[in-house]
């Protein structure tokens, strides 16, 4: 396409075009100018961009997956882009042209990227910095039946929960496909993921678990193995999953607030959703156990939450408790695993919260490093440079 037949200004996104856009649609708000002038381009306009979203291209109805390389730590990111946000009276105007993202006039270095190696049951984790190293982190998905309807379960809308399946794919099977399709794996793989729906009982969890460890075992030693659940509770149970059979939990939480939780993830029938108090119970517990051990090699306690559905009050009162239990601790730590809340349909976006905008972002961002070390948010947190596409850092 001739360039010169184009309405817009080509222009390398940085400081300036950044601040434009805060005056534009954010001109009253100070805070949003800071950080304008103080974020990387890339940073500021990847939280501008979720906060307005725009209308999806590509594969998905709801969404769009996009990248860049940020200009200041030189890390590529991956990151999602909801549907866009009707509630703002003046939208800028956010869309693809010729491969690169366009706001208004402005043309930015982002521009669309696909997931490669996904399916409902497994998937290799995408990392936009580990290209070279495509199976070096796999998802495992075996056993999709859930009883707890939460509203905003994102695998109920992609398939990856209640698909139709009710019993657990054999661990033994699937694996074996998995290393015979894709030999480098046996080579590259380091790090295993469990997720699932919710077993009927501790045991049944504990020996899906035991199969999944034997049997990857069989053909390789992944460093890491990580289990993102909510129903290891108790110390013995620490003991079973974490100190015999090696995984690291990842507490599922999502949100505090008691009321949300009734409704987002179905408190007052599902497991899920009960009472937030027990899961900072379990932290506790869990953070307690890790901490007597040091011989585990083990020192962090990761959180699932997702920004956006809590009023920023409550996620303060949150972190607090979170802070007070890590000054406790000698050898472990807690933090959060941050996603930002993107609702896929007006079901999901009537939990998200009230005041969420760029400034609920940035007040949130500010928030969380009054609370946990900065160096584990760029590390820890799930960011969108590890390739966690709702990541918050
Ligand atoms: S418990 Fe998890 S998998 Fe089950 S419906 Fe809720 S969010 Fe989805």
């Amino acid at each position: 396409m001739q360039a010169t037949n184009l309405a817009y200004e080509k222009v390398n996104l940085g400081t300036a075009e950044c601040i434009w856009l805060a005056n534009q649609y954010h001109a009253e708000d100070e805070i949003v100018l800071i950080a304008a002038n103080e974020l990387s381009p890339e940073h500021f306009l990847r939280l501008f961009i979720t906060a307005h979203g725009m209308t999806p291209t590509g594969i998905w109805q709801t969404h769009t997956y996009a990248r860049y390389t940020d200009s200041v730590s030189g890390k590529d990111h991956f990151f999602l882009i909801p549907m866009s946000q009707n509630k703002h009276e003046k939208r800028p105007n956010i869309r693809f042209e010729n491969g690169l993202l366009m706001i208004d006039h402005i043309q930015t270095a982002i521009y669309p990227q696909s997931i490669p190696h996904t399916t409902p049951f497994w998937y290799f984790h995408y990392d936009p910095n580990k290209e070279h190293q495509p199976y070096d982190s796999m998802t495992l998905n075996l056993s999709p039946a859930c009883l707890e309807k939460c509203v905003l379960c994102a695998g109920a809308k992609t398939g990856r929960v209640n698909n139709g399946m009710d019993s657990t794919l054999s661990a033994e099977t699937v694996v074996t496909r998995i290393f015979e399709q894709h030999q480098e794996a046996i080579k590259q793989l380091n790090s295993v993921a469990v997720v699932t729906g919710c077993f009927p009982s501790f045991n049944q969890l504990k020996q899906h678990l035991t199969d999944v460890r034997r049997n990857i075992d069989a053909y390789c030693k992944p460093s890491t193995y990580r289990v993102l659940e909510h129903n290891i509770v108790t110390e013995e149970q620490f003991d079973d999953i974490v100190g015999k059979l090696g995984y690291d939990i990842f507490v599922t939480l999502e949100c505090y607030d008691q009321n949300l939780r009734n409704i987002a993830l179905n408190g007052k029938v599902g497991h899920k959703g009960r009472d937030s108090k027990k899961f900072v119970e379990l932290i506790k517990t869990y953070a307690n156990y890790l901490d007597a051990r040091p011989e585990l090699g083990k020192h962090l306690v990761r959180v699932t939450y997702l920004m956006g559905l809590d009023s920023l009050d409550v996620t303060e009162y949150f972190f607090q408790q979170l802070a007070e239990i890590n000054q406790s601790l000698k050898h472990t730590q807690i933090v959060p695993w941050l996603s930002i809340f993107t609702a896929y349909n007006d079901a999901m976006r009537t939990i998200q919260n009230k005041d969420f905008n760029l400034r609920f972002l940035l007040d949130g961002m500010k928030l969380t490093k009054k609370y946990f070390k900065p160096e584990l948010l760029v590390n820890e947190s799930g960011t969108t440079s590890d390739g966690y596409a709702r990541g918050f850092f």
